[in-house]
C-alpha cells in the first residue's frame, strides 16, 4: 500500500494544486514574483507561474556562487579520449558566460533557436546553459542521428545557429560529425546562418565552410571573460525543444517552459531522487535525451549538486567503469536505464562488487520496462534500492515512481510504484472512457492540467498538441500516454506496453510487456521482444525474439529447441497458454532506437512481410536483418 504520508501528499497536490505548487515555487529564484500559480483558461494548455520572470541558467549556476563557487559542479570523464576534468560552479559560470557572449555576438537572442548536435563533451553542456542564459531556445539533437534526421529537426526548429564538434568517439573509434552537419545543412530548407564548431582534433579530414563556420576555441578567446547579464524571461518562455525518440513514428517537438520546469526539477531532487547540495549524481544517459536534459544538466545543478558527465561505453575499459566512478566521486545517486543494466548483465558480475559503493544510496532506472529478474539482479549486486521511473520526453520528469524523499515504500519488482504528486493519473477503459478498477488493464491517462515541467505544446503546432495527446476520449480531454497499464490492489502500477503494441489473441487483449516479463523469467534470457503478428484464425498471435544470456549453452539444434520449449513453458506457467508465443526465435541482437528502446513496430512489420517504414531512429540495422533471417520460411 502506498504509505499514508505519500498518499496524502499526492492527494493534496491534486486537490489543491495552487497551494502545493506555490510552496514548491519558493525553491527557485524569481526575479519578478508570479501573479498566478496556474492559468488554465484555455484547456488543455496549462501556463504555470504566470507573470513571474526567472532564468534557468541563473538558478542553475549564478544562484550558487555565494555559497558554493568552489564546489565541483561538473565532472567530465571520457574513457574515449582519457580526458577527465572538473569544473567548479565558478568555472562553469565563466565558461557559460563566455559562450553566451559568443552567441550574442553572432546575433543570437531571446527566442532564437540553437541546435546542439554534439558528442558528450563539456562544450555541449555549456551550450545548453549559455542558450537559456540569453533566452535562446536550444534543441539538442542526439549525436547518433544521421544527416536526414538532423535536417528534419533543423527544418522544424529553424535555428539561427548550430553548435557541433568535428567528431565523436565510440569504442575508441572517431566518428566524424561535421560531414553530417554539412549534408544536413544542404538538405534543409532553413539551414542555420552559422555553425559553431568545437575542434577536438579527431578528424584529420575536417573541412570548414568559409563565412558560415566558426571555430569555438577562437571565438571564446576573442570574447575574453565577459559577464553576460541573464535575460529574465517569463515563466512560460520556452527553455527548449526536444524531439521524442521516434519509437512509434514521426518525432514530436516537445516544447518545455522555463519556470515550471525549474520548479518541477528542483522539487523532484528532494522528493524522488533524494539528492542534496554538495552530493554527486551520475546519470548515464546522453544529453540528447530527456533524461540527460533533466538529470545530467539541469536538476543536479538546480539542487547545488555535482553532476558527472561520461563519454564512453559502460563496458570499456571494462564493465566496472561506472562503479569505479561512483567510488572516485562519492556518487550518491545513479540514474541509468534498464537497457544499460542488461548490457552489464552479460558481463562478469565481479565488476559490480569490486569498488567501494558505500556512498551510493539509490539506483534509478527509466526509459523502458524494467523486468523483474534484471531489477533483482542489479539491486542484489549493488545492495541499494532500485527505483523504477516511468516517464516520457513529454513530461520531463517522472509520472510514476517511488518517492523515498516523501516517504519510503516497499518496492515491487516490475512496478514503477505510484503516481507522482502533480499527476492525476487514471487508467482508462478506451471504450467507456471510465477509470478501470484494480487488476484491470487500461490506457494510462493524465487528467489535465499537466503539472509544471511537462510539455506546454508541440513546437509551432498547438493543433497537433491537442489532437495528438488529448483525443483519447470524446467526452473530456485527457492526456494519453499511449501506454497500457494495470494497478494492483495495493495501488502499485505496472506498465504493460504501448497501446499500439497490444496483441489481440482470439479476443483477449495481451500487453507485449506481460509476455516479455514471463519470457524473461527464464534464467538464460538476457533480452526479449514480443510482437503480435496477423493470424487468420486468432486475429493475432505473439512471437518472441530472444537474446540468450549465455549463447554458449545453446550448443546445437537440440539444445536450442529445448531452450525454446522451456521459454514457452515459462509463458504457460505465468500467463496461461493463451499468451504462448507461436514461435520463439533466438537472435544475438534486438532492433532498438538510438535511445535503447525496442523498435517493436519495425520487428512486427518485418515479421508480417511489410515495409518497416521510417528507420532513421534505428541504432543497428544488422539487428533487423537478423529478425528477417530468423523468420525466413518459418511463418
Ligand atoms: P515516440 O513518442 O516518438 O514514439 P518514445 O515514446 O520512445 O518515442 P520517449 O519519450 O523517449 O520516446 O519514451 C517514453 C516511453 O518509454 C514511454 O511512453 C514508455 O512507453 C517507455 N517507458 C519509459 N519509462 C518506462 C518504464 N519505467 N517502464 C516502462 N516503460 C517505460
Ligand atoms: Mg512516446
Amino acid at each position: 500500500m502506498a504509505g499514508e504520508i505519500l498518499k496524502q501528499f499526492h492527494q493534496r497536490s491534486i486537490a489543491h494544486p495552487d497551494d502545493f505548487w506555490r510552496e514548491q515555487a519558493q525553491r527557485i529564484h524569481w526575479e519578478r514574483p508570479f501573479d498566478q500559480v496556474l492559468d488554465y483558461s484555455r484547456p488543455p494548455f496549462a501556463r504555470w507561474f504566470v507573470g513571474g520572470t526567472t532564468n534557468l541558467c541563473y538558478n542553475a549556476i549564478d544562484r550558487h556562487l555565494a555559497q558554493r563557487a568552489e564546489q565541483k559542479a561538473l565532472v567530465f570523464v571520457s574513457t574515449e579520449t582519457g580526458i577527465e576534468h572538473q569544473y567548479s560552479y565558478r568555472d562553469l559560470y565563466v565558461e557559460v558566460n563566455r559562450l553566451a557572449a559568443v552567441l550574442k555576438q553572432q546575433g543570437v537572442g531571446k527566442g532564437d533557436r540553437v541546435i546542439i548536435y554534439m558528442p558528450m563533451i563539456p562544450e555541449a553542456f555549456f551550450a545548453m546553459l549559455a542558450c537559456v542564459r540569453i533566452g535562446a531556445i536550444h534543441s539538442v539533437v542526439f549525436g547518433g542521428f544521421a544527416a536526414h534526421s538532423l535536417a528534419t529537426r533543423i527544418d522544424d526548429a529553424q535555428p539561427a545557429l548550430l553548435v557541433t564538434a568535428d567528431a565523436g568517439m565510440r569504442g575508441g573509434r572517431s566518428i566524424p560529425y561535421k560531414p553530417l552537419v554539412d549534408e544536413a545543412c544542404r538538405l534543409a530548407s532553413h539551414p542555420p546562418r552559422h555553425v559553431l564548431l568545437v575542434n577536438r582534433g579527431l578528424d584529420p579530414g575536417l573541412t570548414w565552410v568559409p563565412g558560415r563556420d566558426l571555430d569555438y576555441a577562437q571565438s571564446m578567446q576573442a570574447v575574453g571573460t565577459p559577464e553576460v547579464p541573464v535575460e529574465w524571461v517569463e515563466s512560460t518562455h520556452p527553455a527548449y525543444i526536444l524531439y521524442t525518440s521516434g519509437t512509434t513514428g514521426k518525432p514530436k517537438g516537445v516544447q518545455r517552459d522555463t519556470g515550471g520546469y525549474a520548479v518541477a526539477l528542483t522539487a523532484s531532487m528532494e522528493y524522488i531522487y533524494c539528492g542534496k547540495p554538495g552530493e554527486a549524481m551520475f546519470t548515464t544517459s546522453d544529453i540528447g535525451w530527456v533524461v540527460g536534459h533533466s538529470y545530467i544538466v539541469y536538476a543536479p545543478l538546480l539542487a547545488g549538486m555535482t553532476t558527472i558527465m561520461y563519454e564512453g561505453l559502460p563496458t570499456r575499459p571494462d564493465g566496472g567503469i561506472w562503479w569505479q566512478l561512483v567510488e572516485r566521486y562519492q556518487v550518491t545517486t545513479v540514474f541509468s536505464s534498464p537497457t544499460a543494466i542488461r548490457v552489464l548483465k552479460k558481463q562478469d558480475p565481479k565488476y559490480l562488487t569490486q569498488y567501494d559503493l558505500s556512498s551510493l544510496r539509490y539506483l534509478f532506472l527509466a526509459g523502458e520496462p524494467l523486468d523483474e529478474p534484471t531489477a533483482r539482479w542489479i539491486s542484489e549486486a549493488l545492495k541499494v534500492p532500485v527505483v523504477d521511473n516511468y516517464w516520457q520526453t513529454e513530461t520531463g520528469w517522472p509520472i510514476l515512481s517511488a518517492m523515498p524523499g516523501v516517504e519510503p515504500t516497499a518496492c515491487k519488482f516490475g512496478s514503477p510504484s505510484f503516481p507522482v504528486y502533480g499527476y492525476n493519473v487514471q487508467l482508462l477503459d478506451e471504450n467507456t472512457g471510465q477509470p478501470v478498477p484494480a487488476q484491470q488493464k487500461g490506457v494510462l491517462g493524465i487528467v489535465p492540467p499537466l503539472p509544471p515541467g511537462c510539455l506546454s505544446t508541440v513546437w509551432g503546432d498547438d493543433a497537433r498538441f491537442v489532437s495528438t495527446y488529448f483525443s483519447l476520449l470524446k467526452e473530456r480531454p485527457v492526456y494519453s500516454s499511449f501506454d497500457w497499464g494495470i494497478r494492483d490492489e495495493e495501488g502499485y502500477y505496472f506498465i504493460l506496453g504501448r497501446t499500439d503494441d497490444v496483441i489481440n489473441v482470439a479476443g483477449h487483449r495481451l500487453g507485449t510487456r506481460e509476455i516479455e516479463e514471463a519470457v524473461s523469467s527464464h534464467a538464460n534470457v538476457a533480452e526479449v521482444a514480443v510482437v503480435g503478428i496477423e493470424d487468420k484464425l486468432k486475429g493475432q498471435v505473439p512471437i518472441a525474439f530472444v537474446v540468450p544470456k549465455n549463447a554458449g549453452l545453446l550448443t546445437d539444434a537440440a539444445a536450442t529447441q529445448a531452450f525454446e520449449k522451456q521459454v514457452l513453458e515459462a509463458v504457460d506457467s505465468h500467463l496461461g497458454a493463451i499468451a504462448r508465443p507461436a514461435r520463439v526465435y533466438v537472435v544475438s541482437l534486438l532492433p532498438k532506437t538510438r535511445s535503447g528502446k525496442l523498435l517493436r513496430r519495425s520487428i512486427q512489420a518485418v515479421a508480417e512481410g511489410r515495409d518497416p517504414g521510417d528507420l532513421t531512429t534505428l541504432d543497428d540495422a544488422s539487428a533487423l536483418e537478423q529478425i528477417r533471417q530468423a523468420i525466413q520460411g518459418t511463418l
